[in-house]
């Protein structure tokens, strides 16, 4: 049984060791939300990770806006994470000098090589593809949808210049709108030569995570591996699943990466919409298996791009990712060009903190670990389960001990975890239930737990009668030590 001391702080029921979120929050930069002024608020509002999304960026903005992040940081004294999200094999239509109005039935082209003859050219509308490829991969029957799944159109015929199709869901077609092809092999590659100029950029202004769009099997990580070790990066690489191939190959991806992104915008397109909550959850627990981070994220509060207040039905959606304990929840449009977005971070806060109250330990089957060093930090995950008032502390170099502890999902207890390491302190923004503390290591082990007791006292965080479990892997006597110690605080 869990113990969960509950108290009433401002009118709501918290449980007194709650001051630390678990859930993180992931926003994303755009127009509402790229102002210093803008930035602090949400930084301070407790924002974790900013995410650039380079479907919609170019490299003297994307350098200027990282620069700002991290300065702003600076000011503030909270130092957040920058996830950089490259688009993948994404397809799209081209330029349009007027949109085009699609009637229900119409016979409409998909031009491949701009310029070749069309039959019926005269009589036929059509629009440019990016992709020559596409002829290919696409056959007569196949579904076409664009601009989010808005319009709907079924292969007619092909030749190796066009794609002609009859118009199913009528709807306005205008520039540069996204295609999808629900449970098309298309034989883009993975990471195109537009992700590797974005990549390089990233690098160099230092960002802290690559968010892959598309990924459909454990290679297309590994290709994006790769060109990280060829730079000698330590850059985390988040797989975004969003369509069938991805579904079907997902432990793979997940093995393969190091933490995962519930796209539920495109997965929504290309899957049938009921399997939607069904493979968020199957995500999710795959993810809690391998001990990876997993993110939740598109139309979490929709509405709220335009609305001060979120539905009903939005609240529990991010409830329900709390529950599941996901361990980001991501905002997109609310924070990009939404009217709203500070009430955006602090509506997610909120909704986190009640849920976190909440026993969710039904929410999946304990994993069973064969790591020794997984084995002593579930003993003291199990320890913090049924101390009250308990926190977990860890001293992590490589992000490994926190990682470790953080997918044992602890209960109630915050996991504080100290690195000398500014890149993996960042890292570890990622992670549900990690609040990370920048501290250099003493020599002895001994007197690096004493420096992070004083710290953590004199911020407040701990306060006597608390009981710290501390779990550590050290080097002793030339020997690898993984231990847990338990001590209360006087
Ligand atoms: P996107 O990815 O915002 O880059 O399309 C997220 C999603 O598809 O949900
Ligand atoms: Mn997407």
């Amino acid at each position: 049984m869990r113990t969960r001391p509950v108290s009433f702080i401002n009118g709501a029921l918290m449980p007194a060791d709650h001051a630390i979120r678990h859930t993180k929050i992931i926003f994303t930069l755009g127009p509402a939300t790229e102002s210093e002024e803008m930035l602090e608020k949400l930084i301070r509002a407790g924002a974790d990770i900013v995410r650039l999304n380079m479907a919609h960026a170019n490299h003297e903005w994307t350098r200027a806006v990282i620069r700002r992040i991290r300065a702003v940081s600076q000011r503030v004294g909270r130092d957040i994470a920058v996830l950089m999200d490259i688009k993948g094999p994404e397809i799209r239509t081209g330029d349009l000098s007027v949109p085009i109005e699609l009637k229900p039935g119409e016979i409409f082209d998909f031009t491949v090589k701009p310029g070749a003859v069309r039959q019926a050219a005269e009589e036929i509308r059509s629009v440019d593809v990016n992709y020559q490829g596409l002829v290919n991969d696409i056959k007569v029957g196949d579904t076409v949808l664009v601009d989010n799944g808005l319009l709907r159109l079924e292969v007619l015929a092909k030749d190796e210049a066009h794609i002609r199709c009859r118009v199913l869901v009528p709807g306005q077609l205008s520039s540069r709108r996204h295609i999808n092809l629900p449970g098309v092999k298309v034989s883009l590659p993975a990471f195109t030569e537009k992700d590797r100029a974005d990549a390089t950029v990233g690098l160099e202004e230092g960002i802290d995570f690559l968010a892959l769009s598309f990924v459909r099997e454990a290679a297309d990580v590994a290709l994006l591996r790769t060109f990280l070790e060829e730079k000698r990066s330590r850059v985390r690489i988040i797989a975004k699943i969003e369509d069938r191939s991805a579904i079907t190959n997902l432990d793979e991806i997940v093995a393969a990466s190091d933490g995962l992104m519930v796209a539920r915008g495109d997965l929504g397109i290309e899957c049938a919409f009921e399997e939607l909550p069904v493979i968020q959850r199957r995500a999710i627990n795959a993810c809690l298996s391998q001990g990876r981070p997993v993110i939740v994220a598109t139309h979490m509060l929709e509405s709220m791009i335009t609305q001060p207040v979120p539905t009903r039905a939005e609240i529990t959606d991010v409830a329900n990712a709390v529950y599941e304990l996901a361990d980001c929840v991501m905002l997109s449009g609310e924070t990009t060009i939404g009217k709203y977005p500070l009430e955006c971070v602090q509506m997610l806060d909120k909704i986190a903190r009640r849920i976190e109250i909440e026993d969710s330990s039904g929410a999946r089957e304990p994993a069973v670990f064969t790591d020794e060093r997984m084995k002593v930090l579930n003993a003291a995950v199990v320890l913090a389960n049924q101390l009250p008032r308990s926190r977990l502390v860890t001293f992590t170099r490589r992000g490994f001990m926190a990682g470790g502890l953080a997918a044992l999902r602890p209960a109630n207890a915050p996991i504080l975890a100290f690195t000398p390491s500014p890149e993996v302190f960042r890292h570890l923004r990622l992670l549900r239930a990690v609040e990370p503390y920048l501290m250099p290591f003493a020599v002895s082990p001994d007197a690096t737990i004493e420096n992070a007791i004083l710290l953590l006292t004199r911020a407040g965080t701990i306060a006597p009668g608390d009981k710290l479990i501390v779990a550590s892997d050290i080097v002793s006597l030339d020997r690898l030590v993984a231990s847990v110690q338990l001590r209360t605080v006087q």
